[in-house]
This record gives C-alpha cells, structure tokens and sequence, in this order.
C-alpha cells in the first residue's frame, strides 16, 4: 500500500539570474522510502515559484535519474495503487531484464550495481520532467492536479532540478 508521502528535504537551494526576476533554478533533494513511491512535490514548487517573483512564464521540473519520473496526476492514495499495480504489471519486477545479467553487462557497471532492470523499464513509459505554467505569479493547476516525483529503486537520496523562467 502506497501513500502520497511528502518529500523529506535535505538541501534546497534557489537562485534568480543577474536579470533579476527573469529565472531561476533550484535543486531540491528527496529521500524515498519504498521500492515505488509517488511523492508530492507540489508544494515545494509552488513555494519556489512564489520567490522567484516571476508572474508570467514556466516552471520545468526534471528528475535526475534514469529509474525516476515526473508525472502530474491526482495524489489520491488507491489511484497511486492503481499507478503501482500498473506498473508492477507492464515491466513485472520478477521479469528478466539483460541490464540486470551480470555475464553480459559490461557498461556503467559500479561495485554496488543494482537490480533495476523493471526499474530502468517502468522509467521508459513515463516522463523525465514536467513543464507548467506561472500565471499571476502563481503556479497553474488543475483543481486535482498534483505534481509527484516518482521513485521507480527506492528506496535512495534522489534530487530534481527546478527552473522557472519568465517576466
Ligand atoms: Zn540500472
């Protein structure tokens, strides 16, 4: 059973560019801690659109890993089952995947590779990064749309890149 657990924070940073108020980027740091969890960054957005004191333009967000995603969806916690379930069906854990075949694999291997073949898979069908709309100063959502950073190997420290760029 998932829930939509909110991001642990760690680090946070956010700079505006010398043309002040025209961008912005922030690195904010995340602690997942199941194997798949949905953890709602919205408000850790939307705090960083508010200071970036742009009122009209964008804010992309994007996962720095290959076993990560951004989606935006609504953190209802069965739905985030639903989410799981399907994903547990399209790229099985239990599947076999050449990426996890120690006899074959001879790139980006490290002392403490993981299993992550599904992972890397289930990454596939999903989206890198999210980019949404700044209007009135505020960030623009749907009255059900949350923004979740999505943990495919947890769990692991993880880390998502935010820019926010307008007038
Ligand atoms: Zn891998």
């Amino acid at each position: 059973m998932q829930t939509p657990l909110r991001a642990t924070s760690t680090r946070s940073t956010f700079s505006t560019s010398p043309k002040e108020g025209l961008c912005g980027h922030a690195l904010i740091s995340l602690r997942s801690v199941h194997p798949t969890q949905f953890i709602d960054i919205t408000d850790r957005v939307s705090a960083l659109v508010a200071s970036s004191g742009i009122s009209l333009g964008f804010v992309n967000v994007q996962a720095l890993h290959t076993t990560t995603a951004i989606i935006v969806n609504e953190a209802e916690p069965l739905l985030l089952t639903d989410f799981e379930a399907t994903l547990n069906k399209t790229a099985p854990i239990d599947a076999t995947y050449r990426h996890d075949d120690r006899r074959l694999r001879v790139k980006n291997l490290t002392p403490n590779e993981r299993t992550n073949g599904h992972a890397h898979c289930r990454a596939l069908l999903l989206a890198t990064s999210a980019c949404l709309n700044i209007v009135d100063g505020r960030l623009l959502l749907g009255e059900w749309q949350r923004i979740f950073f999505v943990e495919l190997d947890g769990a692991r420290e993880r880390a998502a890149s935010i820019m926010v760029v307008g007038e």
